[in-house]
Protein backbone atom coordinates (compact mmCIF):
# COMPACT_ATOMS: atom_id res chain seq x y z
CA UNK A 1 0.00 0.00 0.00
CA UNK A 2 1.60 3.59 -0.88
CA UNK A 3 1.36 6.03 1.79
CA UNK A 4 -1.41 8.41 1.66
CA UNK A 5 0.55 11.54 0.01
CA UNK A 6 1.38 9.33 -2.96
CA UNK A 7 -2.12 8.04 -2.96
CA UNK A 8 -3.74 11.63 -2.88
CA UNK A 9 -1.57 12.43 -5.51
CA UNK A 10 -2.25 9.55 -8.21
CA UNK A 11 -5.97 10.12 -7.07
CA UNK A 12 -6.12 13.14 -9.47
CA UNK A 13 -6.94 11.55 -12.69
CA UNK A 14 -4.84 11.63 -15.54
CA UNK A 15 -7.27 12.85 -18.83
CA UNK A 16 -7.96 9.65 -20.66
CA UNK A 17 -8.88 11.64 -23.91
CA UNK A 18 -5.66 13.73 -24.38
CA UNK A 19 -3.39 12.45 -21.58
CA UNK A 20 -3.34 15.77 -19.61
CA UNK A 21 -1.82 15.55 -16.41
CA UNK A 22 -4.38 18.31 -15.17
CA UNK A 23 -7.24 17.26 -15.08
CA UNK A 24 -9.08 19.99 -17.96
CA UNK A 25 -11.82 22.48 -17.25
CA UNK A 26 -14.85 21.39 -18.87
CA UNK A 27 -16.50 25.20 -18.86
CA UNK A 28 -19.63 23.76 -20.81
CA UNK A 29 -23.32 24.32 -19.81
CA UNK A 30 -24.43 21.45 -21.75
CA UNK A 31 -23.55 18.30 -23.27
CA UNK A 32 -24.72 16.98 -27.40
CA UNK A 33 -27.20 13.91 -27.00
CA UNK A 34 -26.94 11.67 -29.91
CA UNK A 35 -30.50 10.82 -29.43
CA UNK A 36 -33.21 12.39 -26.40
CA UNK A 37 -31.54 10.68 -23.21
CA UNK A 38 -28.40 8.58 -25.16
CA UNK A 39 -25.32 10.63 -24.02
CA UNK A 40 -21.70 10.15 -22.59
CA UNK A 41 -23.21 10.19 -18.75
CA UNK A 42 -23.37 14.20 -19.07
CA UNK A 43 -26.16 15.95 -19.69
CA UNK A 44 -26.39 19.63 -17.87
CA UNK A 45 -23.79 21.61 -16.43
CA UNK A 46 -26.03 22.10 -13.06
CA UNK A 47 -26.70 17.99 -12.75
CA UNK A 48 -22.94 17.09 -13.46
CA UNK A 49 -19.56 18.17 -15.15
CA UNK A 50 -16.81 15.75 -15.51
CA UNK A 51 -14.18 18.78 -13.67
CA UNK A 52 -16.42 18.32 -10.36
CA UNK A 53 -16.57 14.62 -11.15
CA UNK A 54 -13.27 14.70 -10.71
CA UNK A 55 -13.18 16.81 -7.58
CA UNK A 56 -15.56 14.81 -5.65
CA UNK A 57 -14.14 11.52 -6.30
CA UNK A 58 -10.64 12.82 -5.29
CA UNK A 59 -12.48 14.15 -2.20
CA UNK A 60 -14.49 11.07 -1.19
CA UNK A 61 -11.06 8.75 -1.46
CA UNK A 62 -9.32 11.80 0.77
CA UNK A 63 -12.08 11.07 3.71
CA UNK A 64 -12.45 7.60 3.23
CA UNK A 65 -16.09 7.85 1.93
CA UNK A 66 -18.10 6.54 -0.98
CA UNK A 67 -18.97 10.08 -2.67
CA UNK A 68 -18.56 13.27 -2.10
CA UNK A 69 -20.39 16.91 -4.09
CA UNK A 70 -19.13 20.02 -4.65
CA UNK A 71 -21.17 23.14 -3.65
CA UNK A 72 -20.80 26.73 -4.42
CA UNK A 73 -19.69 27.65 -0.80
CA UNK A 74 -19.43 25.38 2.73
CA UNK A 75 -22.33 26.72 3.44
CA UNK A 76 -24.21 26.05 0.63
CA UNK A 77 -22.54 22.39 1.52
CA UNK A 78 -24.00 22.86 4.93
CA UNK A 79 -27.58 23.72 3.84
CA UNK A 80 -27.62 20.44 1.26
CA UNK A 81 -27.34 18.37 4.44
CA UNK A 82 -30.29 20.58 6.56
CA UNK A 83 -32.69 19.72 3.47
CA UNK A 84 -32.60 16.52 4.45
CA UNK A 85 -35.05 16.94 7.43
CA UNK A 86 -38.50 18.15 7.01
CA UNK A 87 -40.75 19.73 9.85
CA UNK A 88 -40.71 18.45 13.51
CA UNK A 89 -37.33 16.84 12.77
CA UNK A 90 -34.67 18.00 15.59
CA UNK A 91 -30.80 18.46 15.45
CA UNK A 92 -28.39 18.43 18.70
CA UNK A 93 -25.51 20.99 17.47
CA UNK A 94 -22.44 21.81 19.14
CA UNK A 95 -22.67 25.11 21.07
CA UNK A 96 -19.47 26.20 19.45
CA UNK A 97 -20.59 26.39 16.06
CA UNK A 98 -19.34 28.03 12.75
CA UNK A 99 -21.11 31.56 13.18
CA UNK A 100 -22.70 30.56 9.42
CA UNK A 101 -23.74 27.36 10.71
CA UNK A 102 -25.58 28.92 13.58
CA UNK A 103 -27.16 31.73 11.09
CA UNK A 104 -28.14 29.44 8.73
CA UNK A 105 -30.26 27.25 11.28
CA UNK A 106 -31.37 29.87 13.67
CA UNK A 107 -32.95 32.39 11.33
CA UNK A 108 -33.53 29.79 8.02
CA UNK A 109 -34.27 26.33 9.34
CA UNK A 110 -36.23 26.93 12.55
CA UNK A 111 -38.54 29.37 10.55
CA UNK A 112 -39.34 25.92 8.76
CA UNK A 113 -40.59 24.04 12.12
CA UNK A 114 -36.78 21.88 12.71
CA UNK A 115 -35.62 22.55 16.48
CA UNK A 116 -32.12 22.55 17.15
CA UNK A 117 -30.52 22.03 20.55
CA UNK A 118 -26.91 23.59 21.15
CA UNK A 119 -25.33 21.59 23.45
CA UNK A 120 -21.38 21.27 25.02
CA UNK A 121 -20.43 18.28 23.32
CA UNK A 122 -17.14 18.18 24.41
CA UNK A 123 -18.77 15.76 27.36
CA UNK A 124 -20.65 13.34 25.09
CA UNK A 125 -22.90 12.46 27.80
CA UNK A 126 -24.28 16.06 27.71
CA UNK A 127 -26.15 15.10 24.57
CA UNK A 128 -28.29 12.28 26.05
CA UNK A 129 -30.11 15.10 27.89
CA UNK A 130 -31.78 16.02 24.40
CA UNK A 131 -31.25 12.73 22.34
CA UNK A 132 -34.98 11.84 21.75
CA UNK A 133 -36.76 9.70 18.17
CA UNK A 134 -37.09 13.13 16.99
CA UNK A 135 -33.47 14.02 16.65
CA UNK A 136 -32.34 13.00 13.59
CA UNK A 137 -28.74 14.56 13.18
CA UNK A 138 -26.22 15.16 15.91
CA UNK A 139 -23.84 18.42 14.43
CA UNK A 140 -20.11 18.15 15.02
CA UNK A 141 -17.21 20.07 15.08
CA UNK A 142 -13.87 19.18 16.20
CA UNK A 143 -11.81 21.33 17.01
CA UNK A 144 -14.50 23.81 16.95
CA UNK A 145 -14.39 27.12 15.95
CA UNK A 146 -13.03 29.81 17.35
CA UNK A 147 -12.31 28.41 20.99
CA UNK A 148 -11.03 25.08 19.46
CA UNK A 149 -13.27 22.13 21.82
CA UNK A 150 -12.79 19.06 21.05
CA UNK A 151 -15.35 16.28 20.77
CA UNK A 152 -14.61 12.65 21.07
CA UNK A 153 -16.57 11.99 18.07
CA UNK A 154 -16.32 7.88 18.13
CA UNK A 155 -18.39 8.07 21.61
CA UNK A 156 -20.70 10.73 20.43
CA UNK A 157 -21.32 8.79 17.45
CA UNK A 158 -22.12 5.13 19.27
CA UNK A 159 -24.85 7.23 21.78
CA UNK A 160 -26.71 9.07 18.26
CA UNK A 161 -26.74 5.93 16.30
CA UNK A 162 -28.63 4.26 19.27
CA UNK A 163 -31.27 6.76 18.55
CA UNK A 164 -31.12 6.36 15.13
CA UNK A 165 -29.42 9.59 14.57
CA UNK A 166 -26.88 10.56 12.31
CA UNK A 167 -23.84 12.05 13.12
CA UNK A 168 -22.40 14.63 10.79
CA UNK A 169 -18.71 16.00 11.45
CA UNK A 170 -17.77 20.04 9.61
CA UNK A 171 -14.08 18.76 9.42
CA UNK A 172 -12.89 21.85 8.08
CA UNK A 173 -10.70 22.71 10.90
CA UNK A 174 -8.85 19.46 11.45
CA UNK A 175 -8.84 18.66 7.69
CA UNK A 176 -8.50 14.97 6.38
CA UNK A 177 -4.86 15.06 6.81
CA UNK A 178 -5.06 15.47 10.94
CA UNK A 179 -8.93 14.12 11.14
CA UNK A 180 -11.06 11.20 9.31
CA UNK A 181 -14.03 11.35 10.85
CA UNK A 182 -15.74 8.22 8.79
CA UNK A 183 -13.07 5.89 10.55
CA UNK A 184 -14.47 7.15 13.93
CA UNK A 185 -17.98 5.95 12.78
CA UNK A 186 -19.67 9.55 11.81
CA UNK A 187 -21.89 9.63 8.47
CA UNK A 188 -21.46 13.17 7.18
CA UNK A 189 -18.36 14.89 6.87
CA UNK A 190 -18.80 18.44 5.81
CA UNK A 191 -15.82 20.68 4.48
CA UNK A 192 -15.76 24.16 3.69
CA UNK A 193 -13.49 24.03 0.51
CA UNK A 194 -12.35 27.33 0.95
CA UNK A 195 -9.87 26.71 3.75
CA UNK A 196 -7.63 23.61 4.00
CA UNK A 197 -8.86 21.83 1.09
CA UNK A 198 -8.32 24.95 -1.44
CA UNK A 199 -5.63 26.21 0.64
CA UNK A 200 -4.17 29.44 -1.27
CA UNK A 201 -7.61 31.99 -0.22
CA UNK A 202 -8.74 32.18 -3.60
CA UNK A 203 -11.94 30.81 -3.76
CA UNK A 204 -15.07 29.82 -1.69
CA UNK A 205 -15.77 25.81 -1.72
CA UNK A 206 -17.84 23.30 0.31
CA UNK A 207 -17.81 19.96 0.26
CA UNK A 208 -20.47 17.02 1.16
CA UNK A 209 -19.03 13.63 1.91
CA UNK A 210 -21.12 10.47 2.56
CA UNK A 211 -20.66 6.44 3.02
CA UNK A 212 -23.44 5.11 2.31
CA UNK A 213 -25.64 5.08 -1.66
CA UNK A 214 -28.84 5.74 0.19
CA UNK A 215 -27.02 9.22 1.54
CA UNK A 216 -25.43 9.82 -1.64
CA UNK A 217 -28.26 9.47 -3.59
CA UNK A 218 -30.16 11.84 -1.59
CA UNK A 219 -27.45 14.42 -1.66
CA UNK A 220 -27.02 14.30 -5.31
CA UNK A 221 -30.68 14.99 -5.54
CA UNK A 222 -30.70 18.03 -3.27
CA UNK A 223 -27.45 19.25 -5.44
CA UNK A 224 -29.05 19.00 -8.57
CA UNK A 225 -32.73 20.21 -7.54
CA UNK A 226 -31.63 23.24 -5.07
CA UNK A 227 -28.62 23.86 -7.88
CA UNK A 228 -25.85 25.03 -5.43
CA UNK A 229 -22.86 23.57 -7.22
CA UNK A 230 -19.02 24.42 -7.57
CA UNK A 231 -18.59 25.86 -10.92
CA UNK A 232 -15.59 23.93 -13.10
CA UNK A 233 -12.74 26.74 -12.54
CA UNK A 234 -13.26 26.60 -8.85
CA UNK A 235 -13.44 22.82 -8.64
CA UNK A 236 -9.69 22.92 -10.70
CA UNK A 237 -8.61 25.26 -8.50
CA UNK A 238 -9.98 22.81 -5.25
CA UNK A 239 -8.22 19.65 -6.81
CA UNK A 240 -4.86 22.12 -7.33
CA UNK A 241 -5.40 23.14 -3.58
CA UNK A 242 -5.85 19.47 -2.71
CA UNK A 243 -2.58 18.28 -4.42
CA UNK A 244 -0.65 19.84 -1.63
CA UNK A 245 -3.09 19.51 1.49
CA UNK A 246 -0.57 17.13 2.96
CA UNK A 247 2.13 19.23 2.90
CA UNK A 248 0.85 22.15 3.56
CA UNK A 249 -1.45 20.74 6.91
CA UNK A 250 1.83 19.19 8.34
CA UNK A 251 3.50 22.43 8.16
CA UNK A 252 0.84 24.45 9.47
CA UNK A 253 0.11 21.96 12.65
CA UNK A 254 4.06 21.96 13.32
CA UNK A 255 4.60 25.96 13.07
CA UNK A 256 0.98 26.42 15.25
CA UNK A 257 2.28 24.55 17.62
CA UNK A 258 4.96 26.72 18.30
CA UNK A 259 3.19 29.73 18.01
CA UNK A 260 0.90 28.51 20.78
CA UNK A 261 3.79 27.25 22.81
CA UNK A 262 5.33 30.91 22.58
CA UNK A 263 2.02 32.92 23.06
CA UNK A 264 1.79 31.04 26.55
CA UNK A 265 5.12 32.72 27.85
CA UNK A 266 3.75 36.20 26.73
CA UNK A 267 2.93 38.69 29.59
CA UNK A 268 -0.24 40.24 27.78
CA UNK A 269 -1.91 36.79 26.97
CA UNK A 270 -4.60 35.46 29.16
CA UNK A 271 -5.22 31.97 27.95
CA UNK A 272 -4.37 30.13 24.93
CA UNK A 273 -6.87 28.01 23.08
CA UNK A 274 -4.95 25.12 21.51
CA UNK A 275 -5.43 21.32 21.55
CA UNK A 276 -1.68 20.82 20.97
CA UNK A 277 -0.69 22.61 24.37
CA UNK A 278 -1.21 20.02 27.12
CA UNK A 279 -2.95 22.14 29.11
CA UNK A 280 -5.90 22.05 26.66
CA UNK A 281 -8.90 19.76 28.44
CA UNK A 282 -9.11 17.48 26.05
CA UNK A 283 -5.48 17.23 25.54
CA UNK A 284 -4.76 13.58 25.19
CA UNK A 285 -8.43 13.19 23.05
CA UNK A 286 -7.20 15.37 20.42
CA UNK A 287 -3.71 13.69 19.95
CA UNK A 288 -5.45 10.47 19.57
CA UNK A 289 -8.67 11.83 17.30
CA UNK A 290 -5.97 13.65 15.24
CA UNK A 291 -3.15 11.60 14.78
CA UNK A 292 -1.07 13.81 16.12
CA UNK A 293 -1.78 16.99 14.35
CA UNK A 294 -3.89 19.43 16.12
CA UNK A 295 -4.52 22.38 13.45
CA UNK A 296 -3.58 25.39 12.24
CA UNK A 297 -5.79 27.46 14.27
CA UNK A 298 -5.15 28.99 17.53
CA UNK A 299 -6.97 31.31 19.56
CA UNK A 300 -6.13 32.95 22.57
CA UNK A 301 -7.63 36.15 25.27
CA UNK A 302 -5.86 39.11 26.40
CA UNK A 303 -5.25 39.84 30.68
CA UNK A 304 -6.88 43.26 29.55
CA UNK A 305 -10.31 41.56 27.94
CA UNK A 306 -11.51 44.28 25.94
CA UNK A 307 -12.22 44.72 22.65
CA UNK A 308 -10.26 47.88 22.63
CA UNK A 309 -7.16 45.57 23.47
CA UNK A 310 -7.90 42.98 20.58
CA UNK A 311 -8.76 45.53 18.07
CA UNK A 312 -5.24 47.04 18.83
CA UNK A 313 -3.29 43.91 18.64
CA UNK A 314 -5.07 42.69 15.36
CA UNK A 315 -3.59 45.93 13.70
CA UNK A 316 -0.38 45.84 14.84
CA UNK A 317 0.37 42.50 13.35
CA UNK A 318 1.96 42.38 9.72
CA UNK A 319 2.54 38.71 8.41
CA UNK A 320 -0.92 37.98 9.93
CA UNK A 321 -3.13 39.48 7.58
CA UNK A 322 -6.08 40.77 9.46
CA UNK A 323 -9.22 38.85 7.64
CA UNK A 324 -11.58 36.54 8.24
CA UNK A 325 -11.23 32.63 7.14
CA UNK A 326 -8.14 30.19 7.57
CA UNK A 327 -6.08 27.26 6.12
CA UNK A 328 -4.95 29.30 3.52
CA UNK A 329 -1.27 29.42 3.11
CA UNK A 330 -0.67 33.23 3.89
CA UNK A 331 -1.18 33.45 7.61
CA UNK A 332 -4.41 35.66 9.15
CA UNK A 333 -5.63 36.94 12.02
CA UNK A 334 -9.46 37.99 13.03
CA UNK A 335 -11.23 39.34 15.87
CA UNK A 336 -14.43 36.69 16.32
CA UNK A 337 -16.64 39.00 18.54
CA UNK A 338 -16.33 41.71 15.94
CA UNK A 339 -16.02 39.48 12.75
CA UNK A 340 -16.65 35.93 12.41
CA UNK A 341 -18.72 35.33 14.95
CA UNK A 342 -20.79 38.99 15.07
CA UNK A 343 -24.30 37.28 14.37
CA UNK A 344 -24.01 35.65 17.71
CA UNK A 345 -25.72 37.60 20.73
CA UNK A 346 -22.93 38.34 22.80
CA UNK A 347 -24.35 36.62 25.74
CA UNK A 348 -24.43 33.22 23.60
CA UNK A 349 -21.32 34.45 23.06
CA UNK A 350 -19.43 34.81 26.39
CA UNK A 351 -21.46 31.46 27.47
CA UNK A 352 -19.47 29.29 24.95
CA UNK A 353 -15.86 31.05 25.67
CA UNK A 354 -15.69 33.65 22.75
CA UNK A 355 -14.31 36.73 25.58
CA UNK A 356 -14.21 39.77 24.22
CA UNK A 357 -10.49 40.46 23.97
CA UNK A 358 -10.56 36.52 21.92
CA UNK A 359 -8.03 36.72 18.85
CA UNK A 360 -7.64 33.61 16.02
CA UNK A 361 -4.70 33.14 14.82
CA UNK A 362 -4.65 30.99 11.69
CA UNK A 363 -0.82 29.96 10.45
CA UNK A 364 0.16 30.31 7.58
CA UNK A 365 3.53 27.91 5.83
CA UNK A 366 5.69 31.39 6.80
CA UNK A 367 8.57 30.08 9.04
CA UNK A 368 7.29 30.18 12.79
CA UNK A 369 10.52 32.02 13.65
CA UNK A 370 8.94 35.33 11.59
CA UNK A 371 5.69 34.70 12.69
CA UNK A 372 6.57 34.63 16.28
CA UNK A 373 8.40 38.24 15.36
CA UNK A 374 5.43 39.34 14.25
CA UNK A 375 3.62 39.05 17.48
CA UNK A 376 6.48 40.13 19.52
CA UNK A 377 6.49 43.44 17.11
CA UNK A 378 2.76 43.76 17.60
CA UNK A 379 2.55 43.69 21.56
CA UNK A 380 5.81 46.03 21.49
CA UNK A 381 4.02 48.39 19.47
CA UNK A 382 1.17 48.27 21.69
CA UNK A 383 3.39 48.96 24.67
CA UNK A 384 4.86 52.06 23.19
CA UNK A 385 1.22 53.49 22.05
CA UNK A 386 0.48 53.56 25.51
CA UNK A 387 3.14 54.99 26.72
CA UNK A 388 3.14 58.32 24.90
CA UNK A 389 -0.69 58.21 25.37
CA UNK A 390 0.26 58.24 28.91
CA UNK A 391 2.67 61.13 28.62
CA UNK A 392 0.32 62.96 26.13
C1 LIG B 1 -15.72 28.73 6.84
C2 LIG B 1 -16.46 27.64 7.49
C3 LIG B 1 -17.72 27.24 7.03
C4 LIG B 1 -18.42 27.94 5.89
O1 LIG B 1 -17.76 27.84 4.71
P1 LIG B 1 -17.87 28.92 3.53
O2 LIG B 1 -17.06 28.33 2.46
O3 LIG B 1 -17.36 30.21 4.07
O4 LIG B 1 -19.33 29.03 3.19
C5 LIG B 1 -18.34 26.19 7.67
N1 LIG B 1 -17.76 25.57 8.72
C6 LIG B 1 -16.58 25.94 9.21
C7 LIG B 1 -16.01 25.21 10.37
C8 LIG B 1 -15.87 26.99 8.61
O5 LIG B 1 -14.69 27.36 9.10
Amino acid sequence: MPHKTTNLIHSVPVDELTGSISVPIYQTATYVQEAPGVNKGFDYGRSNNPTRLALENIVAKLEGGSAAFAFATGLAAIDAVLKTLKTGDEIIAVDDIYGGAYRLFTHIYEKFGITIHYVDTTDADNIRDYISSKTKLVWLESPTNPTLKISDIKKITSIAHAKGALVVVDNTFASPVAQQPFKLGADIVIHSGTKYLGGHSDLVAGLVVVNTPELAEQIKFIQNASGGILGPQDCWLVIRGIETVTLRVERQCKTALQVAEFLQSCEEVENVYYPGLPSHKNHALAREQQNGLFGGVISFSLKEDTEEAAIAFVTSTQYFKLAESLGGVKSLVCHPAQMTHKSIPQEKRLQSGIANSLIRLSCGIEEAEDLIADITQAFEKIRKQETIEVFN
